[in-house]
Order: structure tokens, then C-alpha cells, then sequence
């Protein structure tokens, strides 16, 4: 039978620090403040039966199959029309019930000004062994870590080795690279981990200015040995986030891309600071959008691989899709860098796009 759904809601979990959902991209959470799709409230890493975990979704499911949408999940990209697999196992785990970092960065939603941050939270280990003991995570599950610093995070190691050294899961890391960690480096080594690291600047000064830590050689001597492991060149990516005033030059971003090919990676993400996007509404200035584009064009000049996220949603013309195209950008702001959907919305969003 075909309906419209979505796969994380039939098999996603998401760990928050006082819920367990079925993921972070809900425009009802993201946009309206709302709640994403709850799965247990409150929950602190008590074990789950295979029958408590699916109790719940099961009722989101029967609400899709009726034709209907929960309202946490109205207006969200990742519903499609299409026969679901309706067994009951997960295939994809979001953890992001910690937020402690060694850096500070101006953008960071957890940042000190607003948020206090903790690694005092409970422990995810117990609760991933007993899902993989029932059997309802397989080999092959998508683990994507979010939250804080993942490097510092207390369990960062031994999950490493049990989920993504063991072949039993890719995991998909965004990290700061400020703390080297073997146990990374040798999952980057064995192709089971992906990271993503917003250097966001080529100069320890402007470095400095964005995350808040003098690191940035010691960053770039981490990216460096990351680098010199990767199999593969898709296991590591770059990001720029322009920030205005501070980076949105092209000064810093051919240092930026110096400092890529120092380090030995090819794949380049830009963004723009969805902080200052979110407080102007989206309307951002063209010339941000034109710049990008040409540090876009230049970095494929130089023999990088590029993909552009959410400064296209400034350009497009209908509010309803470019509410539509903010919840993408959101969702591969956050969490799905090595998706290559962003490279469908690019392309999309540059049909729209006025010239420059
Ligand atoms: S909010 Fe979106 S991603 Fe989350 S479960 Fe609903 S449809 Fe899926
Ligand atoms: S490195 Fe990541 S978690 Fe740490 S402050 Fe920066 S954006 Fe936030």
C-alpha cells in the first residue's frame, strides 16, 4: 500500500537530552517552537522494549496511513509518497543529548551567551547495545552525532569502537578537530566514519573571531593526519560558513581554500550563518548571495568539489516554497552533510536565482 510518510518516522530515533523523538528536523520544533514527534517524555536512558518504542509509532503511522499528517511533522520535506516497510527496526539513530564543546563558536546555537552546556547527561552506550541485542538496529544503521563536541563527549570512544570500528554502523560527525582522537581517526581510516569540520576562515585571526579558541594550527596539523588516512576523499569536508563582516571576503576564503589543499581535502561545504539568516528573516543582501557564487565558481576552478546550502533560500520567489527550502537547508545545515540532496536543492534553488 502506498501513502505519504516519512522513513524516520518509522525508523528514526533521536536522543535528546530529555526526550526520545524521531528526529530533529520537525518544522514544528524548528520553526514554530513546538515539539518534534515524541516518542517517550521525559527520558533519561531508561532501556526500551521493542513494544514500548513501537507503540507510539505505530499510532504516527496509522495516522499517515489514513491519509492524514501529525502536526508535528505538517509541511516537512521528508514526507514521500511511496510502499513503506513496515517491520519494526530502526535504521537511523540521532544522539544529541549533550552539548558540552571546546570552542565557542559566534554562531553555535548552544552557544555560552545563551545556553549552558553539559556532558553530565546520561549514558547512550547501554541503550544502543540493548537495541542491537533485540535485533531493532541491523549492521548498517546511520548514526549521526549532533550536540556539542563529539571528541569530548564521554562516550566518544568506546562508541566509536563499538559501532563504527566494529563495521556495525556509519557514523556521520560534525567536529570541531580541536582534540585529535585515534579512535576517529581510525574509523576515517576504515571508511566508517564521515566529519565535517567548519573551519570557516583560512588565518588564525579570523579563526579566532569565529570560534571564540586560539586552535586554528592545531586544527589544521588534526585535519592534516585526518586527511592523510582518508580512503576515500568523501570521509572528510571542509565548511565555510560565511559569516558577515567577519569572513563574507574573498581574502579569507582563497586562505580558506589554501588551507584545504595544505590539509589534502578536496570537498568544500558553504553555508551562511543561519543564525543571522534567521534574524533577517531570510532576507538576505544578494551581494552574500553573489559572493558565494563566486567563491562557489573559484573553488571549482580550483579543482574542489563543492555544495551550497541554505543562503539559496534568499532567491526564491513563493513564500511557500521558500518556507519549503528553509526546512531542507535547516535539517542539511545540522545533520545531513554527506547527503546528497543538497546538491538537488541546489540545483533547484540556481533556476530560481536572479542573476547576479
Ligand atoms: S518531522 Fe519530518 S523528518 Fe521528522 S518524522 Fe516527521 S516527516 Fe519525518
Ligand atoms: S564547534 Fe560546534 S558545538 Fe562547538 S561551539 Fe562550534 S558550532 Fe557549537
Amino acid at each position: 500500500m502506498k501513502y505519504k510518510c516519512c522513513n524516520l518516522i518509522q525508523h528514526g530515533l533521536c536522543f535528546f537530552e530529555k526526550d526520545l523523538v524521531s528526529c530533529c528536523f520537525s518544522p514544528n520544533d524548528q520553526v514554530n517552537g513546538g515539539h518534534p514527534p515524541v516518542i517517550i517524555s521525559p527520558y533519561k536512558g531508561e532501556s526500551l522494549s521493542k513494544e514500548e518504542l513501537f507503540q507510539k509509532i505505530n499510532d504516527y503511522v496509522a495516522i499517515f496511513k489514513k491519509g492524514g499528517c501529525p502536526k508535528e511533522c505538517l509541511n516537512c520535506y521528508h514526507l514521500e509518497e511511496k510502499e513503506w516497510d513496515e517491520t519494526p527496526f530502526i535504521n537511523s539513530v540521532t544522539i544529541t543529548h549533550f552539548s558540552n564543546c571546546n570552542a565557542n563558536c559566534i554562531y553555535c546555537s548552544n552557544n555560552l551567551e545563551q545556553s549552558e552546556r553539559t556532558n553530565d547527561t546520561y549514558e547512550i552506550l547501554p541503550v544502543l547495545r540493548s537495541l542491537k541485542e533485540q535485533g531493532i538496529i541491523k549492521q548498517g544503521v546511520e548514526l549521526h552525532i549532533g550536540g556539542g563536541e563529539f571528541t569530548i563527549y564521554k562516550e566518544c570512544n568506546q562508541l566509536l569502537e563499538e559501532f563504527a570500528l566494529s563495521g556495525f554502523a556509519k557514523v556521520y560527525i560534525p567536529t570541531n578537530a580541536i582534540k585529535f582522537s585515534q579512535e576517529l581517526n581510525s574509523a576515517i581510516k576504515n571508511g566508517a566514519a564521515c566529519i565535517i569540520v567548519s573551519l570557516d576562515s583560512g588565518s588564525k585571526k579570523t579563526y579566532k573571531k569565529i570560534k571564540r579558541v586560539d586552535a586554528f594550527d592545531i586544527v589544521v596539523k588534526n585535519l592534516k593526519i585526518y586527511a592523510s588516512n582518508g580512503i576515500n576523499q568523501g570521509e572528510i569536508a571542509l565548511k565555510y560558513i560565511v559569516i558577515p563582516t567577519i569572513n563574507d571576503n574573498f581574502g579569507e576564503f582563497k586562505k580558506f581554500l589554501n588551507t584545504a589543499s595544505e590539509i589534502g581535502v578536496k570537498n568544500i561545504i558553504i553555508d551562511l550563518d543561519a543564525k543571522y539568516a534567521r534574524e533577517l528573516k531570510h532576507k538576505v543582501d544578494s551581494t552574500l548571495i553573489c559572493l558565494v557564487q563566486k567563491f562557489e565558481k573559484y573553488s571549482h576552478k580550483q579543482g574542489f568539489s563543492t555544495e551550497t546550502y541554505s543562503f539559496f533560500s534568499q532567491c526564491l520567489n513563493t513564500s511557500d516554497v521558500k518556507k519549503n527550502i528553509l526546512f531542507q537547508l535547516y535539517d542539511l545545515l545540522k545533520y545531513r552533510y554527506f547527503n546528497q540532496t543538497a546538491n538537488n536543492i541546489y540545483r533547484n534553488s540556481v533556476k530560481m536565482q536572479k542573476k547576479c
